[in-house]
């Protein structure tokens, strides 16, 4: 999953670079204000990404059908 991480500091909002695969915390730097933010990555938030990718899979598959 890619994860969207939102700057406590200056709400500046940015992609993280690297793909997620399983729950873990790690620290992003804020391209705004050079804040450091640590982003903890549940089960659940990566099932929810899980489930979102599937939907849209599915919808393609209908498109070709
Ligand atoms: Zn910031």
């Amino acid at each position: 999953m890619r994860a969207v991480v939102t700057c406590e500091c200056c709400g500046h909002r940015q992609a993280v670079e690297r793909s997620i695969e399983e729950p873990e915390s790690f620290f992003v730097v804020c391209h705004a204000c050079e804040g450091v933010l640590r982003v903890q990555v549940t089960a659940d938030a990566i099932r929810t990404a899980e489930a979102l990718a599937a939907s849209h899979r599915d919808s393609r598959t209908t498109a070709w059908a």
